[in-house]
This record gives C-alpha cells, sequence and structure tokens, in this order.
C-alpha cells in the first residue's frame, strides 16, 4: 500500500510534540499524492479523543498501543515493525528528534530497509517518494529515492510543517504487539526535568543559547533570566557541557539537538560548524559577541559586538520594563 506510517510522540500529559504532528502532516500530503493515507502509531494509554484527533493533523488511522511504554526507542520499533508488516506501508517517517532517529534507525535494522537521515523535505516522482538530504556541509542538496518497501525517512527536527487542514477524525484502532525479548531488557526508571531543561528545547519558540563567552557556569543565570522574560528556555555549546557548566540535554549542535525556534539568541557563541548545524534552521538569529570577527556573525540576521555581561541584563530590563507597561 502506499501509505506513510508516522511516530506520534507526546508528554506525560498525553500533549503530541509539535514534531510529531509536522510528520504527520507532511505524511498526509505526500500519501494523498501516491494514492494511499497517512497511518499513526500512539503507545500508551492515550484517550479515544485525542487519539482521534490526529486526523486534524490528516491521520486517517491511528495505531495505538495502550501496554507499550513510551520514551524507549525497540518496543516501539516492535510496534512500528507489526503495523507495517500487517498493514503493507510503503514509508514510515519521522520529524527528528533524539526518539525518532533512534526508532528510525531501529526500523531500519530491523526491516532491513533503506534509511536517509537529516532529511529536509519528501516530494513524489514517478509515484515514489524522493528524499532531499543536505550534504556536503548544507552546500548541496541530494536527492534520495528507494528501490524497495519499506523506505525510511528521518527528518531534520521541526523540518515538516504542521498543517490542521485534516479532515475529520482519525479511525483508532487498538493493537496488541508482543514485544521482542530484547526489548524488554530496558526500562523506563523516571523522566525527569534537568536544570534548563523544564521547557523542551525542540519545542520552544525562543532560545537563548549561551557559549564559553559567559565566563563561568554561573554566567548562565544571566541567559537564564533573558528567556525567562521572553518565555524562552535556555540553549547551549557543547564546549560549556563539556566543562559542566550546563545539562547536555541543552546542547544544541552536531552531537547534541537540533532547534528550528522563531527566534534564537545567541550569547558568547562563536558559532562553530558544529554548532551550526543545529540551529542554522531559527528563523531569526542574534548574536552578541564581543568580537566583530566572530563566524557566527555570518550567519546571524542581527548581529550585536559588544560586552554580554553588560548587554544581556540590559536587554533583559528592558524586556521586562516592556511587558510590565
Ligand atoms: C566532532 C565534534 C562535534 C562537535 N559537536 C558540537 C556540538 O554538537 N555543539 C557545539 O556547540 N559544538 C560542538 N563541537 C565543538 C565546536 O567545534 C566548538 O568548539 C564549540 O561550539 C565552541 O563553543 P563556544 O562557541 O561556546 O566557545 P568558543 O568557540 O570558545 O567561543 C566563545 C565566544 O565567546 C565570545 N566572548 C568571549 N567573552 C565574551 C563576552 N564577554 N561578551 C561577548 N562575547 C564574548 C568570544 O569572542 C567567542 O567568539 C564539536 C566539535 C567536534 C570536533
Amino acid at each position: 500500500m502506499p501509505g506513510i506510517l508516522v511516530y506520534a510522540l507526546h508528554d506525560d500529559e498525553g500533549n503530541f510534540n509539535k514534531n510529531s504532528l509536522g510528520a504527520i502532516s507532511a505524511a498526509s500530503k505526500l500519501a494523498a499524492e501516491l494514492g494511499g493515507e497517512a497511518g499513526a502509531v500512539v503507545v500508551g494509554d492515550i484517550s479515544d479523543d485525542a487519539c482521534a484527533g490526529l486526523g486534524t493533523y490528516g491521520a486517517a488511522k491511528v495505531y495505538r498501543a495502550k501496554d507499550v511504554p513510551e520514551g524507549l526507542a525497540q518496543p516501539i520499533v516492535d510496534v512500528m515493525a507489526k503495523v507495517i508488516g500487517d498493514d503493507g506501508y510503503g514509508y514510515a517517517l519521522f520529524g527528528g528528534g533524539l526518539l525518532g532517529f533512534e526508532i528510525g534507525a531501529g526500523l531500519t535494522a530491523r526491516l532491513g530497509a533503506g534509511v536517509t537521515m537529516e532529511v529536509t523535505e519528501v516530494k513524489v516522482a514517478d509515484g515514489k517518494l524522493v528524499a532531499e538530504r543536505p550534504i556536503l556541509q548544507d552546500s548541496q542538496i541530494a536527492d534520495v529515492g528507494y528501490v524497495a518497501e519499506p523506505g525510511i525517512i528521518i527528518g531534520r527536527l521541526n523540518a515538516f510543517d504542521i498543517d490542521e487542514s485534516g479532515s475529520g477524525a482519525a479511525e483508532v484502532t487498538d493493537v496488541s504487539v508482543e514485544l521482542s525479548p530484547w526489548s524488554t531488557k530496558a526500562s523506563m526508571v523516571e523522566r525527569g526535568e534537568q536544570r534548563g531543561a523544564d521547557v523542551n528545547i525542540e519545542d520552544a519558540d525562543i532560545l537563548v543559547g549561551g557559549g564559553r563567552g559567559l565566563g563561568e557556569a554561573d554566567g548562565f543565570k544571566l541567559c537564564e533570566e533573558l528567556a525567562e522574560s521572553m518565555g524562552g528556555a535556555v540553549a547551549a555549546t557543547r564546549a560549556v557541557v563539556d566543562a559542566g557548566w550546563y545539562p547536555y540535554a541543552a546542547q544544541i549542535g552536531q552531537t547534541g539537538k537540533t532547534v528550528a525556534p522563531k527566534l534564537y539568541l545567541a550569547a558568547g557563541i562563536s558559532g562553530a560548524i558544529q554548532h551550526k548545524v543545529g540551529m542554522q534552521n531559527s528563523e531569526n538569529i542574534l548574536a552578541i559577541n564581543k568580537d566583530p570577527n566572530a563566524p557566527i556573525f555570518e550567519f546571524s540576521d542581527l548581529g550585536v559586538v559588544g560586552d554580554l555581561n553588560k548587554i544581556v541584563p540590559k536587554l533583559t530590563e528592558a524586556i521586562k520594563a516592556k511587558k510590565a507597561g
């Protein structure tokens, strides 16, 4: 069947993550072009209404595995592999993010499928999906096609826009899946929050990124106050994460998370390529750096040359004053 299966990640309260909703929206449009449907896999005890509500984003069917835990990749690979096997989906599409990457890679290995990662766009050519993947430090785009089904496509985080124009409620089916022995070897002990991670940085519209220019771990207070004044979250470079100044959950870049907020404000960040790849899709980039030749200015929409210790507190004060009156 020329259908596309998506995994819909949710938090403990059952709210679906916007990255997944974007993937469902993209899958729905592409499946329609292929003459098929988009299906979504949901794990955990999520209500009928919440599952059916995925129809708003274009899901025709929702496969709910109530007893399967959220948060670990292998059990979800089991569920997706069964649904693909039973209902013959031609493709699986993931919106990216750490769990999406892990499930997508696991599903690829399980099914012996072809996979494309870091995809920014998907199109239909000759009745098949073709994934567009930036290569050579994003200077070129490669078109990647599939010689056999199923094909696995893993997008960059938030690469796919959310579209709420789906018609009607999705049909919800409960699936029962026997988990593979290795899938139950790990169990979720606790899902906790770390300092700076109380807002999921992958979902935040506003991010204040802090780098080595903050001088010390305590320098992050400046970023936290600024982020709080704007209702945003705090992100970090690898240099400061490695130095123990901020948790890994906040790291942006090649070996961290990929984000695409409306505003990314970089304070004391040089703009190394490994950091850039994680935040270059931000709608607006504002950089504060004392070095006028810092590479970050080459891809910023607005650059402020100066000492962040003077600029950031003034900016926070000004935003608070504007909000107050
Ligand atoms: C394989 C590999 C993977 C990597 N993965 C990642 C990754 O995922 N994410 C990542 O971020 N990095 C990653 N890196 C590291 C990356 O190469 C850079 O070293 C790192 O991003 C630099 O962090 P930074 O900008 O905080 O520090 P620096 O490069 O030291 O920059 C600090 C900046 O602060 C400015 N500054 C100093 N004081 C002030 C002040 N008072 N006011 C204003 N500005 C000031 C300086 O001018 C400078 O530009 C990786 C590297 C490798 C080799």
